[in-house]
């Protein structure tokens, strides 16, 4: 398989965030989470495993 494939994280308040690759999904999730739900925190993994 090659290429990239865009992926999504649903966030429970609604927001919904994508990002090119993996790396770039988890910071934008975390970036996201400090800003609106500071008492939040996910791991790559839990991110990841999020992910669609
Ligand atoms: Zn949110």
């Amino acid at each position: 398989m090659t290429g990239e494939r865009r992926r999504y994280v649903q966030c429970p308040c609604g927001e919904l965030m994508e990002g090119r690759t993996d790396d770039l999904l988890v910071d934008e999730v975390q970036h996201h989470l400090r800003e609106q739900h500071p008492h939040l925190r996910y791991d790559r993994d839990q991110i990841l495993s999020m992910s669609y």
